[in-house]
């Protein structure tokens, strides 16, 4: 058994930085809605964030999936759709187009989307800190009332009435004592990606190649027909990839995955693959950026000397940082199941609605396997609230959901519904003066119903 040297820390005296009722961390999909949700509601909200941005996978260059279900019905309204709806006014987001594959695709440009992330935060007047990781979670008679923060500023404590917790990997609860799961029965993760944006892609004529030649061009699962639209993702080229395999092209996944962007001659690229990265452990983390920055040249080779419309195209960016499928996700009162969602289960205390499939990037390989549900499933509130500890709500891909659900709900339309209900739970448990955990969750969805949010009847 190995040992780990340690060292005492001294205790010490650290400045409270702020007081608020409703303090978020992690500015992604779901916690920018969150923080929204909860000011609109009426409580002093702060977000902080780790990062130089706001967005968290927002920025890095993915399209948002699930807006509609599978029945073509829109799905996720309320916050989440004005927020499109303000990016559209700039020319910065696209139609929701249905997909056979991905139920639906709502391309944005990141860029922007960081920009409206901080203008939304200042139109509902959230006060933003960036720069700050949450390190701690602070305790008061098993609740938590705050959050100790490291920055260049040193060491300090936000204390708030409810801490919602968006940072993808859990780790307020986790700091909080909340029980967490990392992956499959076997602790196996889906593996991370860096993407990488091509420009002067002839777009076209990847588009007609996959239409006119699908015999040598293969989809998986979805028509060729699909491609005609402007915006599309591509999901196949299998042979395509074991030519180039054949050619000496190292290359980490089974799949070419293509994402059209806002510009014409723009693709996003989702094709960086390394397996067995835990964002939790800065090492690994590192492992995992390095290897996937050598991926990226070998697939941009891949792409130029194999794909249609490539060979004039240049890689024009590489997102800001290698985005994680999963990591830790909590145990909350309770923990939605694959049978949950492919039996398009419905909760009394729905605070949500998610039609994306089961999408789970294998842990070992390069392949990917899909699992989808007729229609829709709810996520209900208490996959939000931790089992035994208060103060404290859990929204996002790290909510309470089991390693296949997490594959369904983690994609940023649910994350952001779950950011917006954890908002308004919160703001709701300030004006009622309760723990945001006991909440009258009916009133809850009045609320969200009444304010835009789509809930089934
Ligand atoms: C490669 C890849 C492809 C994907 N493809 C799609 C897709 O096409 N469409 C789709 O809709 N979804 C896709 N997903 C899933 C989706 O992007 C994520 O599941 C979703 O963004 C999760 O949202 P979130 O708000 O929970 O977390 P995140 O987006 O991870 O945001 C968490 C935020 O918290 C901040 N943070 C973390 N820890 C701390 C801390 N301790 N202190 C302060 N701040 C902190 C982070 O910097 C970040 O800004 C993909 C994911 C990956 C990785």
């Amino acid at each position: 058994m190995t040992t780990i040297k340690t060292i005492p820390e001294p205790a010490r005296e650290i400045p409270v930085r702020r007081e608020v009722d409703v303090l978020v961390v992690g500015g992604g999909p779901a916690g920018i809605m969150a923080a929204e949700a909860a000011a609109k509601g009426g409580a002093r909200t702060m977000l902080i964030e780790s990062r130089g941005f706001l967005g968290g996978n927002l920025a890095i260059g993915l399209p948002i999936l699930g807006f509609l279900g599978r029945k073509g019905n829109q799905i996720i309204k309320g916050l989440p759709q004005q927020f499109i709806d303000r990016l559209r006014e700039k020319g910065a987001a696209g139609e929701h187009v249905p997909c056979k594959l991905h139920v639906s695709l709502t391309i944005i440009d990141p860029e922007q989307a960081k920009s409206e992330a901080l203008a939304t935060m200042e139109r509902a007047g959230v006060e933003v800190l960036m720069y700050v990781l949450c390190v701690d979670a602070i305790k008061r008679d098993g609740k938590v009332c705050g959050v100790v923060i490291e920055s260049k500023a040193g060491r300090e404590a936000i204390l708030a009435r409810t801490v919602i917790d968006c940072t993808g990997d859990a780790d307020v609860a986790f700091r909080a004592g909340v029980e967490c799961r990392k992956g499959d029965q076997t602790g196996g993760m889906q593996p991370p990606t860096l993407m990488f944006c091509m420009r002067g892609v002839d777009v076209d004529a990847l588009r007609r190649a996959i239409v006119e030649h699908p015999d040598i061009y293969d989809m998986d699962t979805m028509p060729a027909e699909q491609f005609r639209r402007r915006n599309f993702i591509t999901v196949g080229l299998r042979s395509q990839i074991a030519r180039a395999r054949e050619a000496g092209i190292d290359i980490p996944v089974a799949r070419t995955i293509l994402i059209t962007g806002m510009a014409d001659d723009e693709i996003w690229v989702n094709m960086s693959r390394v397996n067995g990265v835990d964002s939790t452990d800065p090492a690994s983390y590192t492992h995992g950026e390095t290897v996937a920055r050598r991926q990226i040249y070998e697939i941009e080779r891949y792409l130029k000397e194999f794909v249609p419309g490539f060979a004039d195209a240049e890689m024009k960016c590489v997102a800001p940082f290698m985005g994680i499928r999963e990591s830790r996700v909590i145990v909350g009162r309770y923990v939605l199941t694959a049978d949950d969602i492919l039996s398009c289960r419905r909760f009394d205390d729905a605070v949500a609605v998610a039609s994306y499939p089961v999408d789970i990037h294998h842990a070992v390989g390069g392949d990917c396997s899909l699992y989808w549900c007729e229609d829709c499933y709810d996520i209900p509130f208490r996959s939000l609230v931790p089992a035994a500890v208060g103060g404290l709500l859990v929204a996002g891909r790290c909510a309470s959901l089991s390693h296949e659900a997490m594959a369904s709900a983690r994609v940023m339309s649910t994350c952001m519904a779950m950011g917006e209900a954890a908002g308004r739970a919160a703001a709701q448990a300030l004006r009622d003066g309760v723990e945001v955990a006991d909440i009258d969750v009916s009133k809850l969805q009045r609320e969200l119903l009444e304010t835009g949010a789509f809930l089934r009847k």
